[in-house]
């Protein structure tokens, strides 16, 4: 709907829920969850470009197995207090991909 149509979406894949629970932005309590508490916080009309922005940035410097939210920019300046890595709550896609 969002990359074929344009139609306001915020589409919750294992980057983005991983990323918005390092970034402090959900509780990770779920996607639907991390997807409801991304609208509340972004304004509309950013949604479909800024979902593709984090995957992006996942895929290239936020990976899943290589920080916990402690050493680049980003984190440092937003949680300048953080001492302990964040242990990201998994999407049942994560699972699966371990298992495989
Ligand atoms: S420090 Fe940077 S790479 Fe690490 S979790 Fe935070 S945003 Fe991602």
């Amino acid at each position: 709907m969002s990359q074929g149509f344009g139609h306001p979406a915020f589409p919750v894949d294992t980057h983005i829920h991983r990323l918005a629970q390092r970034w402090g932005l959900t509780n990770g309590k779920n996607v639907t969850q991390t997807e409801k508490d991304l609208k509340k916080i972004f304004p509309m009309h950013s949604w479909n470009k800024l979902h593709l922005q984090i995957i992006f940035y996942g895929r290239e410097y936020c990976e899943a197995r290589k920080c916990f939210g402690l050493e680049c920019k980003i984190c440092k300046t937003c949680f300048p207090d953080r001492k302990k890595p964040v242990q990201t709550k998994k999407t049942l896609i994560d699972i699966f991909a371990i298992g495989s």
